[in-house]
């Protein structure tokens, strides 16, 4: 099957700064595929250069089998980072006004119940917060039915529970087939949605792989996070791997059976612990190992919400 989405060794500089370097990728047709990485690593560049707004300097980038400009725009959508449409519209009216560009597009009232938002509301656009905001944007990405869909950062600034309603539509669009590229800090969004995951730093593609891959490859073992009430510098405790990082104490390598003995262990060290928390590396963990290795990556995803919401997690609270 011809890929949705293709780009093979994408150069593109502004002045001195290569925003790519060299990308390869190519996203199957229905696949969800997420691109994640810090400032700067070159993903709206790329996004860009995919869906023809810009070009690259060197290399080639195919969009549903042919050159961007090329494909045909009832079956691409888009949602960029910067959308910003006229502050005095109504929902309704931005994305009836999306809905007219196209032939047989969907019902806009519809698409907009989908994203969570009343369509009967005749709020402004500009009084509306901001996650309602994106919200809105998204429906207008999606009123064209598109077959290929690029999402940057389409959850910035929306609450945790329209967050959830959104992912929810794009898992619908997903499972009837609608290949998504989808931009994101947020890890565990990557995690739910994605198929595949490719972190760009500076320019290029430093991992590729399914959120599993990526975990167990570069996400380290299960491990045992100790709060302590003062920021402890790393203790000893026999038979135990112990690192102090900003989540406190973290024992590595610990199953749930070993927890006790770390426990015993901690106690036969002096250590006074507040909370302790067991839990199954995740794909923020694989992001800030490889983050480490990559110059110029760091620290991004930390603070991305939820990081460990999708895996088993255990806690116990004095
Ligand atoms: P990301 O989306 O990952 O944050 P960008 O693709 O926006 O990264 O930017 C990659 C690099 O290219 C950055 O160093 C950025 O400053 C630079 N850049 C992006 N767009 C422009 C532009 N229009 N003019 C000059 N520099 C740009």
């Amino acid at each position: 099957m011809t890929p949705a989405v293709v780009a093979e060794d994408v150069r593109k500089a502004y002045g001195d700064t290569a925003a790519l370097d060299g990308v390869s990728l190519s996203v199957d047709a229905g696949e969800v595929f997420a691109l994640v990485g810090p400032n700067g690593a070159g993903k709206t560049t790329l996004v860009r250069c995919l869906t023809g707004t810009a070009a690259p300097d060197e290399g080639a980038v195919r969009l549903l089998g042919g050159a961007p400009g090329d494909a045909n725009e009832q079956r691409v959508g888009l949602l960029p980072q910067d959308f910003s449409p006229p502050d005095r519209l109504s929902a309704r009216e931005l994305v009836a006004y999306y809905a007219g560009l196209y032939d047989g597009a969907r019902d806009p009232d519809a698409v907009l119940r989908e994203v969570g938002l009343d369509p009967d509301a005749e709020t402004w656009y500009a009084d509306r917060s901001g996650g309602e905001k994106r919200r809105a944007c998204v429906a207008a990405a999606l009123v064209n039915d598109p077959d290929v869909l690029f999402l940057d950062e389409p959850t910035t600034a929306v609450d945790p529970a329209g967050r959830r309603a959104l992912w929810r539509v794009f898992e619908d669009l997903a499972a009837s087939g609608t290949t998504i590229v989808l931009t994101t800090h947020d890890m565990a969004e990557a995690e739910r949605l994605a198929d595949r995951v490719a972190l760009l730093a500076d320019g290029r593609v430093a991992a590729t792989g399914t959120p599993e891959e990526l975990v167990a490859e570069h996400g380290g073992a299960n491990r045992l996070v100790v709060e302590t009430p003062a920021a402890s510098a790393a203790v000893d405790v026999p038979g135990f791997d112990v690192e102090a990082t900003d989540e406190g104490l973290v024992v590595a390598d610990v199953s749930p059976r070993d927890i006790d003995e770390v426990v015993a262990a901690l106690e036969d060290a002096g250590v006074g612990f507040d909370a302790l928390s067991w839990r199954e590396p995740t794909l923020e963990d694989a992001y800030l190992a490889l983050a480490g290795d990559v110059e110029g990556v760091g620290g991004e995803a930390a603070g991305a919400s939820g990081a460990a919401a999708a895996t088993p997690r255990g806690e116990v609270r004095r």
